[in-house]
Parts: structure tokens; C-alpha cells; sequence
């Protein structure tokens, strides 16, 4: 009997990813059958319905689902649910498709196809009413805004069959776990507390010190990227791995770190992400969620303890993964440690802070970047990329 959180709303883990015998039936099929191209953001989605962190959903939501997660974070069923998860489609291809219908799923980038969805509903939403609830915003200017109200107007409802993860297991072989890998490994190494840690980007002193606040109160972490489209100036997946582990190999005790990821593609929703963030983490067996300042956040849309606070409105049994509500941290040249808004009493001039920017300008630059900001080993990894790129360039 596993001591592990069970996955959001079910008994089981529903993972819509076909068994391998069945895969190329369905994708001979898929051939010759209409298809929908998925943004990428949809792409992301049918890949974690796929691997079954978006347990219970069977697929893309309908009507009374979409405005449940929109205005009471509810599906029908009564299910806690933050986000709808949609698929959009084009009126005069939407009206060529029957309700019943099986149509392909494709990507809009590569025409690659990946899934088929059996079509339940076809119904329009109000883009503005999803903003405001879903991002708290209607302003353009917010990127998660932009694509809901960029997308076409009509959705396609239904149970989805995928038969293809496309290269990503293959693009990123030791990370791409699923949820019933995931748990398989934590209840081989003994853990029923397991924390998880998000991160796009290079672990440096604060990180590690959450991720260590974190192995005080559970018996691991699990350290969990979030891999796929890249922004200009991000390190690749591959470099930031190999940080991540030389980080890990030096200063963590062996057996408390889990390194892995998913193919989530952010919606900078701020607080109603990260409440998604944690009922992806309980499908992959973690009781915990690390939630820093402005987790998914973007700009100044959101207050800096927003993403905490909307734990609190849940009600009883929403969701059993919890939040680890973090501060800010930094080593503190007065105390001299690591230390958070919450135990260190002195200014910021006593801090050693480096933005993402100046971190970039110093790596190419070839300045050195302070021990107290970020362990020697892990820099050396960093230093070794930017000299490539600027010998490339
Ligand atoms: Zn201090």
C-alpha cells in the first residue's frame, strides 16, 4: 500500500498515452482522418494528459467544465480544478466535424500528429471571461491573455488518445519521467513526504537553500524543470542539467534528490497556476509544493505572496498537496548565511543579489561570479556554455 499522496480525484492514475502495442494502429489511423493543429500550448497539455498529471480529465474539457474551472475552480463532477484545459479549432473546421466524430491532433508547428480525440461537444466560450478569472487580467499585454485571446473562437471537447510523445522522451532521456515513474521511484527510495521544486533555470545558493528548507520537513525533493520552448537568453535544458547535478553531487546528501521534468508550457497565471502546479505535483506522488514569491508570475500583475495566499481559499479536500510558502532567500554577508526576508533583520546593501540579466552579462564577460551567490562547480558549467556560444557566435 503506497504511503504517497494518491493522485487529484481518483483511486488511479489516468494516463491517456496508448500501451505501446496499440500506438501504431492509432497513428495509421490518424492518417487518414481530419486534423485539428494544437498550439503549442495545447501540445503541452495533451503531453501531460498523456503521461497522467492531469489525472482525472480524460481528455479536453467541455462547456460546463470550462466555466466551472473558470469561475469556481470546479468541474462538473465537483472535482477542484484551477484552469481550464482546452482545445481550440476554426468555426469552418469545427462545423465540417460531427459531434462523434474521431479527429486528429496535431501540431501546428511540425504537422507531426500526435493523438486523436473523439469529438463529445463543440461550444464557444467568452476569451475576456477566462482572462479576468483564470489571469485576473484582460490586458493584451499579459502573454497568457494574449494566447487565449488569440486562439479561435470554437472548442473541441473529448476523450483523447495519444499514441506519440514525438522526440521528447528521447530529447531529454533522464528528466522526462511520468507520474507512475515518478512515485515508482519515490516508493523505492522509502519516501511518502516529497517536496517538489520547480525551476527553468541554473540552481544557484538561494534555490539550493529552498530545496534544503525543504529536505528539513520531508524525506526528499524532487526537482522538477520545466522543459520545453525556450525565451532569448535561457540556458538550454542540457546545460542547466548538468548544473543542476553538479550542484546536487557536491552539497546534497546522496539519496534526497530527485532530478527530473514536464513539458509544461507556462501561462504566467500567477496564482490559479500555481494551484495547477500542485495538482500536476500530487500526480506525481509529491505531498508538497514549494511556492516561492510570485511563483508563475509575470510583470506586476500578481502581489509577490499572491500564489500563497490563494491556498488558503480552498476548501476541505480541494487538494492534498500543499504549498511550502517561501520567502525570498539570499546569503547575508551581516549573518553570514543563507537566510529570507523572514529571519535575516538587515539591509539590502548587506545581501549578495545578482539579477538574471547582470548573472548573463558577468557569465559572458568573463567575471567572476561571487561564491556566496552561486557554488564554483555550478558557475564552471555556466562559464563553459557562454564561452561556447561567444566562440560560436
Ligand atoms: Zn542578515
Amino acid at each position: 500500500m503506497s504511503k504517497l499522496v494518491p493522485p487529484h480525484g481518483s483511486d488511479t492514475l489516468r494516463p491517456l498515452l496508448l500501451p505501446e502495442v496499440e500506438r501504431a494502429d492509432e497513428a495509421a489511423r490518424a492518417g487518414s482522418l481530419k486534423c485539428v493543429s494544437m498550439s503549442s500550448r495545447e501540445l503541452s497539455d495533451l503531453l501531460i494528459l498523456g503521461m497522467g498529471a492531469y489525472t482525472p480529465l480524460d481528455g479536453f474539457m467541455g462547456h460546463d467544465d470550462w466555466r466551472g474551472a473558470c469561475e469556481d475552480m470546479r468541474l462538473a463532477s465537483g472535482v477542484f480544478w484551477p484552469i481550464p484545459i482546452t482545445l481550440s479549432c476554426t468555426p469552418d473546421l469545427a462545423d465540417s466535424i460531427a459531434v462523434g466524430e474521431t479527429v486528429a491532433l496535431a501540431s501546428g508547428e511540425t504537422g507531426e500528429r500526435l493523438g486523436t480525440l473523439r469529438v463529445r461537444e463543440k461550444y464557444r466560450i467568452d476569451p475576456k471571461l477566462e482572462c479576468e478569472r483564470v489571469y485576473g487580467t484582460t490586458d493584451e499585454a499579459h502573454p497568457g491573455v494574449q494566447k487565449v485571446l488569440a486562439q479561435p473562437p470554437v472548442n473541441l471537447a473529448g476523450r483523447v488518445s495519444v499514441f506519440s510523445e514525438s522526440n521528447w522522451p528521447a530529447a531529454f532521456p533522464s528528466l522526462y519521467l511520468h507520474p507512475a515513474q515518478s512515485r515508482a521511484m519515490f516508493q523505492e527510495r522509502g519516501w511518502s513526504r516529497v517536496a517538489a521544486f520547480q525551476t527553468r533555470n541554473p540552481m544557484h545558493r538561494s534555490h539550493e537553500y529552498l530545496a534544503k528548507i525543504a529536505i528539513e520537513v520531508t524525506d526528499g525533493v524532487f526537482i522538477h524543470q520545466v522543459l520545453g520552448r525556450l525565451k532569448p537568453g535561457d540556458i538550454p535544458a542540457s546545460v542547466r542539467t548538468r548544473a543542476i547535478q553538479a550542484m546536487i553531487v557536491n552539497y546534497f546528501v546522496p539519496g534526497t534528490v530527485i532530478q527530473a521534468g514536464y513539458p509544461i508550457e507556462m501561462r504566467y497565471a500567477g496564482p490559479r497556476e500555481a494551484l495547477l502546479h500542485a495538482l500536476i505535483r500530487q500526480n506525481f506522488g509529491c505531498s508538497h509544493l514549494i511556492v516561492g514569491r510570485d511563483h508563475a508570475g509575470v510583470g506586476n500583475y500578481y502581489g509577490p505572496h499572491d500564489a500563497q495566499h490563494i491556498f488558503n481559499e480552498l476548501w476541505d479536500g480541494a487538494l492534498l498537496t500543499r504549498p511550502l510558502k517561501m520567502d525570498n532567500t539570499f546569503f547575508c554577508r551581516r549573518c553570514d548565511g543563507m537566510a529570507t526576508g523572514r529571519t535575516c533583520p538587515h539591509g539590502k546593501e548587506h545581501h549578495v543579489a545578482i539579477s538574471g540579466t547582470r548573472q548573463r552579462e558577468m557569465l559572458s564577460g568573463g567575471e567572476s561570479i561571487p561564491p556566496e551567490f552561486s557554488r564554483p562547480e555550478v558557475v564552471a558549467i555556466l562559464e563553459e556554455f557562454y564561452a561556447g556560444q561567444a566562440t560560436s557566435a
